[in-house]
């Protein structure tokens, strides 16, 4: 039986939704390459290249705004709002 959960501690591999270009995980986080969600679960990649301005920056408002946690038992990446010192105070 196959467990989904065996690359666990190998380098993760990733490729380009759109041009098929390869990469470790580590490798594209530090290119910024784009994770792919759909409903919260991610379904791909895009390298860096591939990206449009408005995906871009989608992603940099993402990064800029939400404080990414990890992945519930649905594979689902869930994070919450970054807080901004005096500025989160209600
Ligand atoms: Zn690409």
């Amino acid at each position: 039986m196959r467990n989904k959960y065996a690359n666990i501690g190998k380098p993760q591999k990733v490729k380009c939704k759109r041009c098929g270009k390869r990469s470790t995980l580590e490798q594209a986080a530090a290119q910024n390459w784009n994770t792919v969600f759909d409903r919260g679960r991610a379904t791909g990649y895009l390298c860096h290249e591939c990206q449009t301005p408005a995906e871009n920056l989608e992603a940099e408002v993402n990064h800029a705004t939400i404080e990414y946690m990890g992945y519930d038992q649905y594979g689902r990446m869930w994070g919450r709002p970054k807080t901004s010192g005096e500025r989160g105070r209600q």
